[in-house]
């Protein structure tokens, strides 16, 4: 690298600012886990909502998200309800209904500033970039752990509105990214 640079101070300039993107200053995004009234309604009518099917409990074999408070429910150990939703709910008129899981007793919804879920950091997820209308712009599948530079790139195309994110090896919805300030904007 050095021989490149005509002044001494590039190469270190260059060095500080890949130090940066390990820490990632990136565009402010809001982490949207399933609406705390949803995880209510589903604990306590054991239904589907929209849908009225029959929602299921069980002690998982295997570690699973919970789709409210974004956090490992643990195997063999906590109970889980199983349930349809529609991952399109709140942002489209077209659903797309899949199963989730959500912990049987209550959690604490993840905080929509909370940055990446951590404790879905190390599994495989894909990340879609929708237009409004349902329409897929462009994905993303991460593998290594890093999804904030994922999660820039799709945000760059002007054309996506929100990302959904989903489990790359089993396909469930897991939760939706949105740009910080365009939330704001459409909260107005
Ligand atoms: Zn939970």
């Amino acid at each position: 690298m050095l021989q490149y640079s005509p002044h001494g101070d590039r190469p270190r300039a260059a060095l500080n600012h890949r130090g940066d993107g390990k820490i990632k200053i990136m565009q402010p995004i809001r982490i949207v886990a399933i609406p705390t009234e949803v995880a209510e309604a589903v604990r306590s009518t054991m239904r589907a909502p929209g849908y009225g099917f029959p929602a299921h409990t069980e002690v998982g074999a295997e570690a699973a998200p919970c789709r409210h408070c974004l956090r490992t429910i643990d195997p063999k150990q906590a109970t889980r309800i199983l349930f349809t939703y529609d991952r399109f709910s709140g942002v489209e008129s077209l659903p797309q209904p899949g199963p989730i899981y959500l912990h049987a007793e209550q959690c604490s919804r993840y905080a929509e500033d909370g940055g990446f879920p951590e404790e879905l950091r190390s599994s495989p997820r894909t990340l879609e970039g929708y237009a409004h209308g349902r329409r897929l712009v462009a994905q993303e599948y991460v593998v290594d752990g890093q999804f904030e530079p994922a999660i820039e790139n799709l945000f760059a195309h002007p054309e996506i509105d929100y990302l959904q994110v989903h489990s790359t090896t089993a396909g469930c919805f897991t939760f939706r990214i949105e740009r910080a300030a365009k939330s704001r904007e459409s909260a107005r």
